[in-house]
């Protein structure tokens, strides 16, 4: 009982199978496109430090012996250079785990989870981390993804506010969805840029934030963790200013 082959037999069929084709092969040379603008963007930012390094090094070569004052200065260059590397290695590898969708997703207290990282990171941050947290929310997650969303998220808003601005990490059941944010009172994103910003290496193009050290690849990180936590994330303008990244989840009823 082989199964029939369908033979397209009329031009509008043949119209549609060709047109279904042409998509297929566009979205697969899009995929082969990200692909390699994802490798000549890795490259180069890994290049910059790379030839950093290696400049100082010749310069301590050369000039090391005559001129010794050279080399505290190249070796704080080295250092800076070498941690910007590490950091940006440390990312692309969480980016190639982020691709996986493997892993095991249960009920967690993400309201635990929240008001424990917030509790720690008050000790280690330069701001006021304000917590806001209702107790006993329950979603499906995986914990340790989770967390990285939490960090990645309060480490932005600690980098892109002043000093002395208070950070708010809340946690809300709202309308059936449990709504998890950080806000902070910074520099803002600009409407134009805030679909940008998820992207992979994109950084918005401000005076501020090309002083403020970063590779932009957090939130590509985030929206993919998100996305395995299948969950969805935005991001708003705060008042009077900064901005409001919010991630939503499904509740699941707990027990008690
Ligand atoms: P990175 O911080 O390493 O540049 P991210 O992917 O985390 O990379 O962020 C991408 C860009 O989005 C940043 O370079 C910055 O321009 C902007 N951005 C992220 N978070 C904030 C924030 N809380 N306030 C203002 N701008 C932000």
């Amino acid at each position: 009982d082989q199964p029939k082959l369908e033979v397209p037999d009329s031009p509008q069929e043949i119209q549609e199978l060709g047109n279904a084709f042409n998509e297929l092969l566009a979205s697969q040379n899009q995929r082969l496109q990200r692909e390699k603008d994802f490798v000549s963007n890795a490259s180069h930012e890994l290049k910059t430090p790379i030839a950093a390094i290696r400049g100082n090094i010749n310069l301590i070569k050369r000039h090391g012996d005559k001129h010794p004052d050279v080399i505290p200065e190249s070796l704080g260059f080295i250092d800076e250079e070498s941690l910007r590397m590490q950091n940006l290695i440390t990312n692309l590898l969480h980016l190639s785990r982020a691709d996986r969708a493997d892993l095991v997703l249960e009920d967690v207290n993400l309201s635990e989870i929240a008001e424990q990282l917030g509790k720690q990171y008050q000790k280690t941050l330069d701001h006021q981390l304000q917590l806001s947290i209702a107790p006993n929310l329950y979603i499906l997650g995986n914990t340790d993804t989770l967390k990285q969303i939490i960090v990645a998220l309060l480490d932005n808003a600690n980098k892109y506010s002043p000093e002395k601005a208070p950070i708010i990490l809340k946690l809300a059941d709202i309308n059936k969805k449990i709504e998890l944010s950080v806000q902070d009172f910074g520099m803002g994103i600009p409407d134009d840029k805030k679909d940008l910003i998820f992207q992979r290496f994109y950084r918005v193009d401000t005076s501020h934030s090309t002083e403020i050290k970063g590779s932009g690849l957090g939130l590509s990180i985030v929206s993919q963790l998100v996305k395995i936590n299948n969950a969805s994330i935005k991001v708003l303008d705060n008042q009077p200013q900064g901005s409001i990244f919010t991630v939503s989840f499904d509740e699941v009823q707990s027990d008690n």
